[in-house]
């Protein structure tokens, strides 16, 4: 008699949330947002993550205020948005799979010890939480290409005013990979506008050893591609949210009429 293989692990219960929301798919907009963090959702599946409740709230659990942004400038510019479900303590949708910030066993200082798992358990986290996500923007851009539907890429985030040790002077930062086409004009834009202070590249920088959105669907695609960063105290009411919206709705579409160089890309 032979034996029957171990159940596969679940993480997702079929009554929770999907691991990513498209929001209109048919946008006409040139842009195509992403929300990596977009979501502090735990599985009932990983309750010594769910119990972690001031990480979920924090920065360590989500990017604080970037979901309602993006879901405003998805209907400003009527531009495709796509939103992780999980929170990125359960497994980084914008970390390469298998690097130590993916599924973080210590996360801004904090010990996740629902994070010292298997390699199994690992794995299913990736089918479940990571691949539906990045599957669902594979499948968004590649209908735009058949298309021939000229497409970039606006990754949308949020961070801390403070780290320890280090006040950020920045109210929102432009970064980029390999592709400055859309971060120059963008920083351009936003510095033209007084009293405001604009990280170039900095408090972070996109690398494809720390990100996965940017090199995977628009470095590699050929696609303009930008990751905007905008500080977190900027986005706390419905107010602050709105002006972010309004503003980067209005240099997108300026960039835009201004032509997007290779923007039908492979
Ligand atoms: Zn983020």
């Amino acid at each position: 008699m032979s034996s029957s293989p171990p159940p596969a692990l679940r993480i997702l219960a079929p009554d929770e949330p999907s691991a990513f929301e498209v929001v209109n798919p048919d946008g006409r907009s040139s842009a195509v947002l992403l929300c990596d963090h977009a979501s502090n959702a735990v599985p009932r599946s990983l309750p010594e993550i769910a119990m972690q409740h001031e990480a979920l709230r924090e920065h360590t659990g989500w990017d604080i205020g970037a979901a309602r942004l993006s879901r405003r400038l998805s209907a400003l510019l009527d531009a495709p948005l796509v939103l992780s479900g999980t929170s990125r303590l359960v497994i980084d949708c914008n970390r390469p799979l298998g690097s130590p910030s993916s599924i973080p066993v210590v996360s801004c200082g904090v010990p996740i010890p629902g994070n010292v798992i298997t390699a199994e358990e690992a794995a299913a986290r990736a089918d479940e939480c990571f691949w539906p996500y990045h599957h669902a923007i594979t499948a968004l851009l590649d209908a735009r290409r058949d298309r021939r539907q000229p497409t970039a890429i606006l990754s949308v985030h949020s961070f801390t005013p403070s780290m320890p040790g280090q006040e950020r002077p920045w109210q929102a930062a432009i970064l980029y990979g390999r592709d400055r086409r859309l971060a120059a004009p963008f920083i351009e834009a936003l510095r033209r506008e007084p009293g405001l202070c604009v990280g170039d590249n900095e408090p972070y920088r996109v690398s494809e050893g720390g990100d996965y959105g940017i090199p995977v669907h628009g470095e590699a695609r050929g696609l303009p591609c930008v990751l905007l960063e905008i500080r977190q105290d900027g986005l706390l009411s419905a107010e602050g949210v709105e002006a972010w919206a309004q503003r980067l709705a209005a240099i997108y579409r300026e960039i835009e009429a201004s032509g997007l160089p290779g923007a039908a890309g492979a």
